[in-house]
């Protein structure tokens, strides 16, 4: 019997797999890169005040928010004029909801997405749900991108190139230097987007400035959002900057309305508060210190993150080991099969936990590269 039937494209999808969740209070949360800490009392009030007017749509255009951004981000309207970047600003729901605007608006059926891998696992979902291909180029043994594969695996079909940086999940972030000799090599037609979704917890030398690539080259998009260090997950909005043509592009492509008011709202709130939060971005960076001078201590091989996890690399077998030990601790953290487990760094009792209950690594993985 016939019946309506799913494209070959979405029958073959990997479900998306999300980090473990829990409402309780005892266990430790540290498998989706979450912010611990409750909402700022200057953001809560402002989505309080929201709850209100939940009847009204939004500004569709989210014109107020984009406005903000363009000043926060330093992109200028026409004639460099403060005003106006606005057309450079593209919001959506989550920054995977504006990743996806972005592939719709640009991938052609067969099209090839260059990205590395492992990396942020919806790349590959949103790349065939666009209908285009996906061509993942392992990381380094050292967890970094491999910029020189990645540039060698751009042909004729390629039209985007995605990088992470830092990367999710092993948050090994690319220098400056490295992203602008990439960007040089990139032939002008590729489309190259530049994931920062963890920008603010970066530390370290030669940090990548996308907002100074962005003004330099008119074929990077750089995408940030507001659901990590600004700790609305749950709201669901992060933005693109990005070339006039192209923003429009995506904001055509877009959900209406997919940004709600209330996500509007707090994302401006947050903005407001860039002070508190870049406290709390400290406290994260303190931890991730403290966690991973722990971790090595114990023994394990820990590359060095700018984000706020850290990542373990290890075998199938050692990694259901480690999440089991954890689990039983009340920590849940994120696995990787056949590569590794990432835990999300957030305050001193966590890691402290995380200290105590982490079994000593059975089989250190053995990077053959430094
Ligand atoms: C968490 C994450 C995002 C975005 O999440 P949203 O909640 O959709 O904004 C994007 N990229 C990477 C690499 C991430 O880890």
């Amino acid at each position: 019997m016939s019946r309506p039937e799913l494209r070959a494209a979405v029958r073959n999808l990997p479900g998306y797999v999300p980090g473990r969740r829990s409402l309780s209070a005892d266990v430790a949360a540290l498998a989706s890169n979450e912010s611990h800490f409750d909402p700022l009392p200057s953001v809560r009030e402002r989505i309080l005040a929201g709850a209100l007017r939940v009847h009204r749509y939004p500004d569709m255009a989210a014109t107020a928010l984009r406005e903000r951004i363009a000043g926060h981000c330093g992109v200028a309207g026409p004639g460099g004029t403060d005003s106006g970047g606005a057309d450079q600003v593209v919001v959506g729901p989550g920054s995977v909801g504006v990743l996806q605007q972005l592939l719709n608006a640009v991938i052609e059926p067969g099209d090839e997405v260059v990205h590395a891998w492992r990396s942020f696992e919806a790349y590959p979902i949103l790349v065939a749900i666009a209908g285009g291909t996906s061509v993942p180029v392992p990381l380094t043994a050292d967890e970094h991108h491999d910029l020189p594969a990645m540039l060698a695996a751009i042909g004729p079909a390629t039209r985007v190139v995605l990088l992470c940086s830092p990367n999710n999940p092993t948050g090994v972030p690319l220098s400056h230097n490295e992203l602008t000799g990439f960007l040089d090599a990139v032939p002008p037609h590729v489309l190259v987007i530049l994931d920062e979704a963890y920008v603010e917890f970066v530390t370290g030398t030669d940090p990548v400035d996308g907002l100074a690539a962005y003004h330099r080259y008119p074929n990077l998009c750089v995408l940030r959002t507001f659901s990590k260090a600004y700790g609305l997950a749950g709201l669901r909005v992060g933005y693109a900057i990005a070339h006039p043509e192209l923003a429009e592009g995506a904001r055509r492509t877009a959900l209406p309305f997919g940004v709600t008011a209330l996500a509007q709202e707090a994302a401006i709130a947050s903005l407001d508060a860039v002070d508190e939060i870049a406290q709390r971005v400290a406290a994260v960076v303190g931890e991730r210190a403290r966690l991973t001078a722990g971790l090595r201590a114990s023994g394990w091989w820990v590359p060095d993150s700018a984000a706020n996890f850290v990542w373990l690399r290890m075998d199938d077998e050692n990694s259901r080991r480690t999440v089991e030990s954890l689990a039983a601790a009340d920590i849940l953290v994120r696995a990787y099969p056949g590569d590794g487990v990432r835990i999300t760094v957030a305050d001193a009792i966590a890691t402290d936990r995380v200290l105590a209950a982490l079994p000593a690594p059975h089989t250190l993985p053995a990077p053959t590269a430094a």
